[in-house]
């Protein structure tokens, strides 16, 4: 074989490689060389035979979309395709987009060693050639490496050991013979249900049973093909907007919201109907939270417990020691009612372990099986297994298998720092798990393809991750898997399965919309976190969040919220009630009670929190709601204020004041300035010390707060002893880094700032205020301490920090603590974001001393 010089090396012919030629090649103009072991294409299509092997997403939309003649002309028979289809549709693939000329077919690469003199890959094959090349994709996908036989003995059988990856083409012959089937993932699942009646005796080791739900499989109708043609486009684009990359009902309530009965219908529902939908669109918090998941739990078990006759073996076939969803969905067809055959037995390996492979069988520690054909479905070296193999030197010498020493990570499941313009097609760290895959491959092919035209066209020669990136973003998997149910399974998405393989999670558990999001943030930024011919561009705003706060956003995509840009007034105000789902419970040491406090012309009520176990007169703190000045409630701060209660030992006293449009500016501040001074003349009479009292309040109560800190210095009293101000707008106008940084939040962004900001103020000229917009006061001194807390990605961060810059520099001690990684309004999100608890103890920290009886004196005297 001739050496060749190309522009791409393209590794693999499944779903990733297919692409990845035609779009390099036939759309970008490229030169392609790729390479594929099997002899024909299909990729894990090709070499996983066994029988049974069929998909577990919908034929329709488990396909290529980037064509649509190609989708309506390929006709699937089956509503769930089978191996042999799927195969027959990528060699179809394969031909109508002229594929096969690039591909070298039973061809491996045995190296690819970067050139750091000539800027290209060499890539050497066992044909003995060499490629070089610019780029060096990685299309040989997640499944390409079988988990090595962990059973010695295997050279002793009399009889054929197989694994269901390296299935013979021509079948190997089961009728009539005694199998064993070793696994019950995917793989084995569909083995078992496909064999049991061919065989004489059926023989299952199963280590970890597992939640088996119908598959729902028939054949695709006339009628069910012509729809998919005419839902084309809207199924493209709902697939690349839910949660798994497929059309499927989004979940929009917890599981947790619905009685016993409700949820029975909502399961019987998802459960008969078929496929992923069980887990995807029933509740949405079964992925993270343990009480809503056990509820499906205990449903898929009351199903497997109706299915199998011998209670015994139902109760072996009930998963116990993993939350569902966590070890990767599995799907049967009569998979339960195969345990009820007389011939087939049940073996459990966790209790009683295989021990070897014997001349005759299968040797546990209890007992000796005889066996004619033992079937090893045990699974894969999951992720980059093949490019880890591969022989991968990069930059300065460095091997790929040195790099991932301590888990493979790849920035965005596509870029491994050190080894430049080398790009993993749904690499580890993709959102592979949660996502149907050729969707996302479709998606990460575009954004490789769009990456090298970027980069040609600026005139660049190198594409790599900057260290900084890649280790913020293998960070970000980790905190989001940290917000899931996923790590506490033994799982190959941890990389559990292997023996030795460090644990780390091979998937961004958010879903396919996060994962999109993040990748179009990442190129609309000019590809933040490449660094393009060693020139660093920084990590963008998404890739900064703690993965609780990726979490928590990703839900709302999920569910499909609309963002509150697009929402009317009322349904903004709804939004943000919404949010109290996402709070912890109110602490139950703080007991509530309403009272009312008087404005011109009539009274508002104000809701007290008092820690049930505080005694005598208790220091004050009036909290100002959030909301944007135009939403927000009592309600919406109960678990704020409650736990702010709860941890300061504080009477907390919460009003509700007067919300814009309906009341614009100054309605809201004459509130805050009445509450407090009501709770000067009687918070005694609720055991409150009006002595010591503080002010405090988040976004635009935080706003609403430090005006009132103003006008009490100027009108006469009372006096506070503090202030506390969680991401305070400060100023209408300011022209700030941060709201440059962060103009579309998240949350926030600047146009709902504006938006919200225009209503409050409502005659435009108020903008100049300092009642405002308390940075424009011509004087900050006299104030009373502030605590000025920041969100790292917040427009409106910078103005906030200067304000504590100003206070301080007119004398008024002042702390300011930036919290990283958080945007704006998490402090109201203390159920999805575990560092609220911090943003608590620092206030707490803070007012301590200044509330304490013993500084009441110091205190009054900065006052
Ligand atoms: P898997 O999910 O990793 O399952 C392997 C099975 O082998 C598990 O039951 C495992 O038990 C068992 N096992 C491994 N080593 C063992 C040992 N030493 N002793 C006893 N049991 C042992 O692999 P898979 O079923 O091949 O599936 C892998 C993935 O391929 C799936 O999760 C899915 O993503 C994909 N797949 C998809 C489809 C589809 O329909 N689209 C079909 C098949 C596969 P433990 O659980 O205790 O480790």
């Amino acid at each position: 074989m001739t050496n060749r010089d190309v522009d791409a090396v393209i590794v693999g012919a499944g779903f990733s490689g297919l692409y990845a030629t035609h779009r390099l090649r036939n759309q970008q103009g490229l030169t392609v060389q790729a390479f594929e072991a099997g002899e024909g294409a299909g990729g894990v299509w090709y070499w996983n035979r066994y029988p049974g092997a069929r998909c577990d997403f919908e034929s329709i939309f488990y396909s290529y979309t980037f064509d649509k003649d190609l989708q309506q002309e390929w006709r699937w028979t089956e509503r769930f395709a089978s191996q042999p289809e799927i195969q027959a549709y990528l060699e179809h693939v394969c031909d109508r987009f002229d594929l096969r000329r690039s591909y070298r077919f039973s061809t491996r690469v045995t190296s690819a060693v970067w050139d750091d003199d000539a800027q290209r890959w060499q890539v050497a094959s066992d044909d003995g050639s060499v490629t070089t090349a610019r780029f060096f994709i990685n299309a040989a996908g997640g499944f390409s490496v079988l988990k090595k036989n962990d059973f010695p003995g295997q050279e002793d059988f009399h009889g054929a050991v197989v694994h269901t990856s390296q299935w013979p083409a021509d079948g190997v012959d089961l009728a009539g013979k005694r199998v064993a089937v070793i696994g019950t993932g995917s793989t084995g699942i569909q083995v078992i249900q496909t064999i049991a009646e061919q065989v004489a005796e059926l023989t299952v080791f199963q280590r970890t049973a597992n939640f088996a739900c119908p598959l729902g499989n028939r054949p695709l109708t006339d009628e069910d093909f012509a729809q998919a043609v005419a839902d084309f486009s809207r199924n493209r684009e709902e697939s690349r907007n839910r949660i798994a990359g497929a059309p499927y009902p989004r979940a929009v309530r917890s599981a947790l919201m619905d009685t016993p009965e409700e949820r029975r219908k909502v399961y019987d529902e998802y459960y008969n109907g078929g496929g992923f939908r069980m887990l995807t669109s029933s509740y949405y918090d079964l992925i993270f939270n343990p009480v809503a998941n056990a509820t499906a739990a205990d449903y898929i078990r009351e199903r497997i417990r109706e299915r199998v006759h011998d209670p015994n073996l139902a109760e072996l076939l009930c998963p116990n020691d993993h939350p569902y969803g966590t070890k990767r969905a599995t799907f049967e067809t009569k998979y339960y009612e195969a345990f009820n055959l007389p011939h087939v037995h049940l073996v459990d390996a966790r209790t009683t372990p295989i021990v070897r492979i014997t001349e005759k069988g299968i040797a546990t520690t209890d007992h000796d099986y005889e066996f004619d054909v033992i079937v090893l479905a045990t699974g894969f070296d999951v992720g980059a297994g093949a490019l880890a193999r591969m022989g991968v030197v990069g930059r300065g010498g460095r091997k790929l298998t040195d790099h991932w020493a301590h888990g493979q990570r790849a920035y965005l499941g596509m870029a491994t720092h050190g080894f430049p313009n080398l790009f993993h097609i749904n690499g580890p760290q993709g959102a592979a798990a949660l996502f149907n895959n050729p969707i996302a491959i479709e998606d990460s092919v575009e954004f490789v393809g769009d990456l090298i035209g970027y980069l040609d066209s600026h005139g660049h020669t190198t594409a790599e991750v900057t260290d900084l990136a890649e280790d913020r973003y293998n960070e970000l998997v980790r905190e989001v898997a940290d917000a899931t149910l996923f790590p506490t399974a033994t799982t190959w998405y941890m990389g559990d399965n292997i023996p030795g393989k460090p644990r780390t999670p091979l998937s961004l558990f958010t879903g396919a919309p996060m994962y999109r999001t993040i990748c179009a943030e990442v190129e609309t930024t000019g590809y933040a976190g490449f660094s393009f011919d060693g020139e660093n561009r920084p990590p963008s705003s998404l890739i900064k969040l703690d993965g609780s706060a990726v979490f928590f956003l990703a839900g709302l995509q999920n569910m499909g919220v609309k963002p509150l840009e697009e929402c009317s007034l009322e349904e903004a105000r709804a939004t943000m009630e919404s949010f109290t789902m996402m709070q912890l419970p109110v602490p139950a040491d703080v007991r509530i009670r309403e009272t009312h406090y008087p404005i011109e012309g009539g009274e508002r009520t104000a809701r007290l929190y008092r820690p049930a176990t505080a005694d005598g007169p208790l220091p004050v703190v009036v909290f100002i709601h959030g909301g944007g000045w135009i939403g927000g409630s009592l309600d919406s701060f109960d678990e704020p204020c409650a736990t702010l209660a709860s941890r300061t030992g504080a009477l907390v006293v919460s009003p509700d004041y007067r919300l814009a449009p309906e009341h614009p500016f100054p309605a809201a501040t004459d509130d805050t300035v009445a509450v407090l001074r009501w709770a000067a003349d009687h918070i005694a009479e609720f055991g409150g010390d009006p002595d010591r009292m503080a002010v405090g309040g988040e976004s635009a109560g935080a706003n609403l707060a430090a005006v009132a800190a103003l006008r009490l210095r100027d009108e006469g009293g009372p006096s506070l002893r503090a202030q506390v101000l969680i991401t305070p707008p400060t100023d209408f106008l300011a022209d700030t880094e941060s709201r440059k940084a962060y103009p579309h939040g998240p949350i926030l962004s600047m146009e709902l700032a504006m938006r919200m900001g225009s209503l409050y103020l409502g005659d435009p000229a108020n903008v100049m205020s300092p009642l405002a917009s308390p940075a424009r006061a011509s004087d900050l001194s006299g104030l009373p301490p502030a605590l000025v807390i920041t969100m790292e990605v917040d427009p409106s961060r910078d103005e906030a920090e200067d304000y504590a810059r100003a206070l301080a520099a007119a004398g008024v001690p002042t702390v300011c603590r930036r919290f990283d990684g958080l945007f704006h309004t998490a402090f109201s999100l203390s159920g999805a974001i575990p560092r609220v608890a911090d943003i608590q103890t620092a206030i707490a920290d803070f007012l301590a001393p200044l509330l304490s009886t013993e500084t009441a004196t110091a205190a009054a005297a900065i006052g």
